[in-house]
């Protein structure tokens, strides 16, 4: 789950991290009215979006007087932004944080991830900090230093100390520096993160160092822990249909392509999603409608999949262990009923491939259907061929 940047930074000071003083702002007057409250000479109006790269896509404006507070805010309140996290479909701005401007002599980059090779928690730092660490990993990955924290004694001192001499802080900014580094990670640790990131990480003209952006993503698996974390959910930014599917009790990501496959299992709908690409085609989604699928499941799973028209077609990979064929059978013959009225024909080709419990009697339910467009494939590998040939044909 994420959160917005004013509030990972107010999670963040009651941990002790520096950061500026700041108030969200939901209209252009509260903006103007919390630039007063700042009383500060230099305030900040930033966008509030779940993505980063607001500062190259005008999202983030620095004003020198309550009339340019009220001009940026109107400007970006209600725009779509672009930037590189977002898409080229852009995310609105409903939010924003108006922050006291910093005096910023230098910029770094901080966070705290999991590190999946060595299953720990590494603090990784750069002199690069600013708007394009993405870059600076990818070119000069050995600008990026890392700490790998031992999880029975936790970030250590010395590690800090190392940190800040690597990232040549000037003497007085290292305890600083190192209070920063200790606090994010029990930050990240106190609240199940699974990413905590301060890009930038700034030292200030009188020598300090304080976070000027923070990103916290946090471990759906451990949300229910923290009823305090699942208050700040803001749904305005997370894809409908993830919402929808959630819901109805199925996994679904968006992966933004046309073919959309409904598979059970995890692992099996990765390797779905994975032949899909092999044969050159853009997976729709990743969808495991789990054990337990029943008709009434399997026609929601369809109709979140063939919402918009984002899907050309549908590859159903069923291998059946708990959950069974003729079910599955049932619940396309549903979905159709649902979807298209006269029952002959759904809206996209779907090719089915089922295996497993009730295979065969899934297969006769599915072989004498009048909906015209669903083809049986024997293998998975056949199956993943022909829906994306079907799609690419749609196209054409
Ligand atoms: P993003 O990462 O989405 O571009 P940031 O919050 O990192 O957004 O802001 C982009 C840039 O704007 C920062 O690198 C920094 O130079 C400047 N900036 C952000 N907040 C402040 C602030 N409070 N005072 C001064 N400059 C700021
Ligand atoms: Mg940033």
């Amino acid at each position: 789950m994420n959160i917005h940047e004013y509030q990972s930074k107010q999670i963040l000071k009651s941990y002790g991290v520096k950061v500026p003083e700041g108030l969200p702002a939901f209209s252009v007057e509260e903006a103007v009215e919390n630039a007063k409250k700042l009383g500060t000479p230099v305030c900040v109006v930033k966008a509030q979006i779940h993505a980063g790269g607001r500062g190259k896509a005008g999202g983030v404006k620095v004003a020198k007087s309550l009339d340019e507070v009220k001009t940026y805010a109107s400007e970006i309140l209600g725009k779509v932004l672009v930037t590189h996290q977002t898409g080229p479909e852009g995310k609105k701005v409903n939010r924003l944080l108006i922050e006291a401007g910093a005096d910023i002599k230098k910029e770094y980059y901080l966070s705290f991830v999991i590190d999946r090779n060595t299953a720990r928690v590494v603090m990784m730092a750069s002199t690069e900090g600013g708007m394009e660490i993405e870059k600076v990993a990818a070119e000069t990955p050995e600008k990026i230093f890392k700490e790998t924290i031992d999880p029975a004694v936790g970030l250590l001192p010395f590690q800090t100390s190392r940190m800040a001499y690597k990232l040549g802080l000037p003497k007085e900014a290292v305890r600083p520096a190192q209070k920063l580094m200790g606090c994010l990670y029990n930050a990240f640790v106190g609240k199940d993160c699974s990413l905590a990131e301060i890009n930038p990480m700034v030292l200030t003209g009188d020598n300090d160092v304080m976070a000027l952006d923070a990103k916290l993503n946090f471990d759906d698996s451990a949300l229910f822990r923290h009823p305090d974390i699942v208050e700040l959910r803001d749904e305005t930014e997370e894809d409908p249909k993830e919402l929808e599917a959630a819901a109805a009790d199925l996994n679904y990501v968006n992966l933004g392509g046309d073919v959309a496959c409904m598979v059970n299992g995890a692992g099996l709908a990765m390797a779905t999603v994975d032949i899909i690409k092999y044969f050159g085609g853009e997976p729709a989604n990743f969808l495991d409608v789990g054990g337990d699928s029943n008709p009434e499941k399997i026609a929601k799973a369809f109709n979140i999949m063939l919402e918009g028209g984002q899907s050309k077609g549908i590859f159903v990979n069923i291998f059946g262990g708990i959950n069974r064929c003729d079910q599955v059978a049932q619940g396309i013959l549903e979905a159709a009923k649902i979807i298209s009225p006269d029952g002959k024909s759904l809206p996209v080709p779907v090719v089915v491939r089922l295996e497993g419990t009730n295979a065969q009697q899934g297969r006769e339910i599915l072989k004498n259907t009048p909906i015209e467009n669903v083809i049986m494939a024997p293998t998975m590998e056949g199956g993943a061929e022909t829906i994306v040939k079907l799609v690419k044909e749609a196209q054409a």
